[in-house]
């Protein structure tokens, strides 16, 4: 049968069924291997502030927060671009 992408749009390989994690974008249950994941550093101040605070010498906490986003929600956000044929199956990592 053709693909339309080398791993059918998966990084499932052989094994079965895998489980589910929430979009974080509109709250659809996604296969965790097909989810595109992003992590990013939220700081509780605002860039501004934080960057003046720190010239001051002040040591500004933040947490790391995971997202899954689904491949629409990925695509609207700019994660993953629409690629031509050949593109699709070069597989390159998510920045
Ligand atoms: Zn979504």
């Amino acid at each position: 049968m053709p693909h339309k992408r080398k791993n059918r749009g998966r990084s499932k390989g052989q094994k079965g069924r895998g489980d589910l994690v929430q979009c974080s974008g509109c709250g659809e249950l996604v296969p965790r291997d097909k989810a595109k994941k992003v992590t990013r550093r939220i700081s509780v101040v605002d860039p501004a502030l934080a960057k003046e605070l720190r010239q001051k010498g002040a040591y500004i906490s933040s947490r790391i927060e995971t997202f899954y986003y689904c491949i629409s929600c990925a695509i609207f956000r700019g994660l993953v671009k629409i690629r031509a044929r050949e593109e699709r199956k070069i597989k390159t990592p998510l920045r």
